[in-house]
C-alpha cells in the first residue's frame, strides 16, 4: 500500500476540513493512535459519534457477526434487524412510526419533506413556511443547510429553496410575531451544539411548543447531536419538559456505523406514501444490528445515571480552570456535551486553543470561533477525565503565553 502522510490530504483531498497534523491509524477506548504510535486522548468522539469509544468489543462482535449473515438487501425487501430497530427505537421513545437514513442531514431532510408535505396535503400549499433559528445546524443537503441558521454555509449556491425564515434563539417574542397559519415547521435543537453549545430555555420551548399547536405547525426536534445518551438521558426533550412532533436523530445511533432516522406518530407519518421519500442504504441490517447493540447498552438506566455523574465530574474540573485562568466566561451545556467560552479577551481563538490541545495529545472540537466543545465518548472514566484536565490546563497555559 502507498505510503500516507498528512501532505497526502493537501494534494488529493478536497479542502473542506483542515484536519491536525497526525495522521490516525486505529483507537482504542477513549484513545486514538496516529501513524507514529502516538496515544490521544479523544475528547472529540468523532463528533458525538463513538459514544461507546473506539473498537468497542460488542459493536466490533455484532459487525463481524452480521456481517457473516447479511449486510444489505435494499428496501424493496425488509430484514430482521431493521425490523427489531424499529421495534426498538419506537417502544423506547414513544414515537409510532420510524423511517431510517444514514446520517443527521438526511434525517432532517426527511423530516422537512414530510413536514412540508403534511400541511400541503392537510391545509394547503400556503402553509409552508420553515422557521428557524440562527446559529442552528441542520446538515449540508441543498435543503437542510438553507434552513440551518449559519448563512456561511448555505451562500453560493444558487437560488435557495424558499418560504425559511430564520429567528434569534430563546426570544419568545420574536417567536410570537413571527409564527402564523401559515408556519408548516419549526426546527431547532434542544441544544444548539454546532452554533456553540446554547441550550434552549424551558420557557422559550413551551411557548414554542403552544404557538406550534395553536397554528398546527409541526415541531421538529432535531436531536442528532443531543440525542442518544449524550445529554444524560436518552433525548435532551426528556428533560425540559416538551416533546416534539418528529425527532431526527443520528450521529451516536450505531457507534460509529452511519445511521440515523427519523422518529413521529402515525398521524403525520401517513403522509409519506408509497414512493414519497426512500434511500438505499437507510436502515441497512449492518448499521440496524449495531444500533440495537448501542440502544441497549446506552438506554440502560445506570448508564445513564453514570453519564449524569462523569459531567458532574467534567463540570467541576472546567469550572477549576475557568477559576485559575479566566481565559473561560462559562462552561454549558448538558451531560456530555460541554461547551467552555472562552472570555471577551479571547475571542475568535478557539481553534487556536484547539490546536494546543492536540499538541497536548488531547482531541477536542469546537463549536462557533468561541467556544471549545467536548463531545467525549460516554464511557470516559472519571480518572480519564481527570487526565483530560491535566492535559487541557496544560493547553491553556501555553494558550495565555501564545496570546501575549
Ligand atoms: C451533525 C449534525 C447534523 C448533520 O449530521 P450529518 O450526519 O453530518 O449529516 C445535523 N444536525 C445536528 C444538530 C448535528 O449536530
Amino acid at each position: 500500500m502507498a505510503n500516507v502522510t498528512r501532505q497526502t490530504y493537501d494534494e488529493v483531498m478536497m479542502p473542506v476540513y483542515k484536519p491536525l497534523e497526525m495522521v490516525i491509524e486505529r483507537g482504542e477506548g477513549v484513545y486514538l493512535y496516529d501513524t507514529h504510535g502516538n496515544k490521544y486522548l479523544d475528547l472529540a468522539a468523532g463528533i458525538a459519534v463513538n459514544c461507546l469509544g473506539h473498537n468497542n468489543p460488542g459493536i466490533v462482535k455484532i459487525i463481524s457477526e452480521q456481517a457473516q449473515k447479511l449486510i444489505h438487501v435494499s428496501n424493496i425487501f425488509t430484514n430482521t434487524k431493521t425490523l427489531e430497530l424499529a421495534l426498538k427505537i419506537t417502544h423506547l421513545t414513544g414515537f409510532d412510526k420510524v423511517f431510517f437514513v444514514n446520517s443527521g442531514t438526511e434525517a432532517n431532510e426527511a423530516a422537512l419533506k414530510l413536514a412540508r408535505r403534511y400541511a400541503y396535503e392537510k391545509y394547503g400549499e400556503q402553509k409552508d413556511e420553515i422557521i428557524s433559528f440562527t446559529h442552528s445546524f441542520h446538515g449540508r443537503t441543498f435543503f437542510s443547510v438553507s434552513v440551518g441558521g449559519q448563512p456561511k454555509y448555505s451562500k453560493g449556491f444558487g437560488p435557495k429553496p424558499g418560504a425559511i425564515t430564520h429567528l434569534p434563539f430563546n426570544d419568545i417574542k420574536a417567536f410570537e410575531k413571527q409564527i402564523s397559519d401559515k408556519t408548516c415547521a419549526v426546527i431547532l435543537e434542544p441544544i444548539q451544539g454546532e452554533g456553540g453549545v446554547i441550550k434552549a430555555d424551558s420557557e422559550f420551548l413551551s411557548a414554542v411548543r403552544n404557538l406550534c399547536d395553536k397554528h398546527n405547525a409541526i415541531l421538529i426536534f432535531d436531536e442528532v447531536q443531543t440525542g442518544l445518551a449524550r445529554s444524560g438521558t436518552l433525548y435532551a426533550y426528556e428533560q425540559m419538559g416538551v416533546r416534539p412532533d418528529i425527532l431526527t436523530t443520528s450521529k451516536a445511533l450505531a457507534g460509529g456505523i452511519p445511521c440515523g432516522a427519523l422518529l413521529t406518530s402515525t398521524q403525520i407519518a401517513t403522509h409519506f406514501s408509497l414512493g414519497s421519500h426512500g434511500s438505499t442504504f437507510g436502515g441497512n441490517p449492518l448499521a440496524c444490528a449495531v444500533a440495537c447493540y448501542v440502544l441497549d447498552v446506552i438506554s440502560d438506566k445506570n448508564f445513564l445515571q453514570a453519564v449524569q455523574e462523569k459531567s458532574k465530574h467534567f463540570f467541576t474540573g472546567l469550572n477549576a480552570l475557568k477559576d485559575k485562568y479566566k481565559i473561560f466566561k462559562e462552561v454549558r451545556g448538558m451531560g456530555l456535551l460541554i461547551g467552555a467560552v472562552l472570555s471577551d479577551e479571547y475571542q475568535g481563538k478557539a481553534s487556536l486553543l484547539q490546536e494546543l490541545c492536540g499538541k497536548e495529545n488531547l482531541l477536542v472540537l469546537t463549536a462557533s470561533p468561541d467556544v471549545l466543545r467536548l463531545t467525549p465518548p460516554l464511557i470516559i472514566s472519571d480518572k480519564q477525565i481527570d487526565i483530560a484536565l491535566e492535559l487541557l490546563d496544560k493547553a491553556c497555559n501555553n494558550f495565555i503565553q501564545a496570546c501575549k
